[in-house]
């Protein structure tokens, strides 16, 4: 493949086939991963940051002088910045001081730069900074994707056709961690669609509120959520499943050493969910999980040791 902006490659990931040879499981079941850490940034984000920048530059929101600012754990501010070079824009994202050193390198690598804001304040002290450098910053855009309907339309457009295409329509569970909530909103509105009987469900770490307990510190990176994301509101979630960092660490090490999938902590917890679902389920189900983002942005937290 010959290709002149790495944008182009971007998405059509492998998908990992896991058996019960493999992990204890019903003998004929199966759960598929989306390895969507191979994307060039190392994120499933890197569709986000795309289809962000090309939505708002044809919708007029975006100009050739427009100053991208985006609230992020790191990897949405990835995307964005491999997308920003392609179309040319200066980037600034507000990252809360708690998320991993390794992204926030990369971002500055790419030509951002960073805001910090403090970790007390969580996402929400980060969304608050963005809007008020965008209120500072003349002809600066905000895409929030906390907010923004192009963040689920983007996996409603990518990743869900891939996938029914990949397993050809064939999966009983679609299992997946929740942050933003745009992977889990477009890609399970996709499959929804056109499979009605598919069981959804959403991963989140402890400390999260979708299972209605309170919310407060988790070491997994990326899911969990301090408010209920707008794009669930869509959908029916058959279960919410949470995941401490205990178990989704030791998934994530299993991964990597028994795999050679070197995957992020939320890929962990979202394979322990996916596992759980496994088991619940009667013999020869289709579980489809995805893996978000790569191990090496996390080397420096020493979850893999
Ligand atoms: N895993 C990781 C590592 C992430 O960075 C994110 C995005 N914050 C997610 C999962 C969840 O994706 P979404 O925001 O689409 O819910």
């Amino acid at each position: 493949m010959i290709i002149s902006s790495i944008t182009e490659a971007i998405g059509h990931t492998p998908v990992y086939k896991f058996t019960a040879q493999d992990f204890p499981m019903p003998k004929d079941s199966v759960i598929y991963a989306k390895l969507e850490y191979l994307n060039p940034g190392g994120s499933i984000k890197d569709r986000l940051g795309l289809y962000l920048l090309t939505s708002g530059l044809e919708s007029g929101k975006i100009d050739q002088e427009t100053t991208i600012i985006e609230p992020t754990a790191g990897n949405t501010g990835i995307g964005l910045g491999l997308a920003a070079l392609k179309f040319n824009l200066k980037t600034i994202f507000v990252v809360p001081e708690k998320f991993s050193i390794e992204k926030q390198k990369i971002m500055q690598a790419l030509g951002a730069k960073i805001v910090h804001t403090p970790t007390e304040e969580g996402i929400v002290g980060a969304i608050e900074k963005s809007k008020q450098l965008a209120s500072e910053i003349p002809n600066s855009y905000v895409p929030l994707q906390f907010e923004n309907p192009d963040n689920p339309a983007t996996y409603y457009q990518t990743l869900g056709p891939e996938l029914f295409q990949e397993l050809e329509g064939s999966i009983n569970s679609f299992v997946a961690g929740i942050g933003s909530g745009g992977t889990f909103a477009g890609t399970a509105k996709f499959l929804k669609d056109r499979l009605p009987e598919l069981r959804l469900i959403g991963v989140e770490p402890e400390g999260s509120i979708l299972n209605g307990g309170s919310s407060h510190g988790h070491e997994i990176e990326g899911i969990g959520v301090e408010f209920v994301p707008p794009f669930l509101s869509e959908l029916t979630i058959d279960q919410f499943e949470t995941i401490s960092d205990a178990e989704g660490f030791a998934y994530t090490r299993q991964l990597a050493k028994e795999h050679g999938l070197l995957v992020g902590s939320s890929s962990g917890a979202a394979f322990a969910a996916a596992l759980k679902e496994a088991q619940r389920l009667p013999n020869g189900q289709s579980i489809l999980t995805i893996f978000p983002d790569t191990s090496d942005r996390y080397l420096s937290k020493n979850i893999y040791l």
